[in-house]
């Protein structure tokens, strides 16, 4: 699913199936394991069968993971956690749908998706 170069700090590369860490982004331990997991939560989801409306419900929800257990898991509490999560799968989402559609969908998928937390629960 193509969602190369979203972020600044990495990507999931689906045509050579790799994740690409971009390292003159990456300035701590953090940014590094945080894009990690957000970039392999892609990689993950590129292989797994789901049903989905259209490319953009697909899109939004592997954001939705991918945010919600790489770069915004650790924040508290929950209220600005979800904002983190939000914010940044509608960035993502909106690069492939357009920012009306992406909002849109982001809302639609918003809780079934943020509480999917496979394969790391
Ligand atoms: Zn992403």
């Amino acid at each position: 699913m193509g969602t190369n170069q979203e972020s600044r700090m990495g990507y999931y590369d689906s045509r050579y199936k790799r994740v690409v860490l971009c390292c003159d982004y990456i300035r701590s331990r953090d940014d590094l394991e945080d894009t990690l997991v957000h970039e392999l939560t892609h990689a993950f989801d590129s292989l797994r069968k789901g049903k989905f409306k259209s490319i953009c419900h697909l899109v939004a929800c592997g954001e939705i993971r991918a945010s919600a257990l790489g770069q915004c898991a650790d924040i508290t509490p929950e209220k600005k956690k979800n904002q983190c999560i939000w914010n940044d799968a509608v960035r993502s989402t909106e690069i492939h749908c357009g920012l009306e559609r992406a909002e849109k969908t982001v809302r639609e998928v918003f809780d079934n998706c943020v509480h999917d937390a496979t394969p790391f629960q």
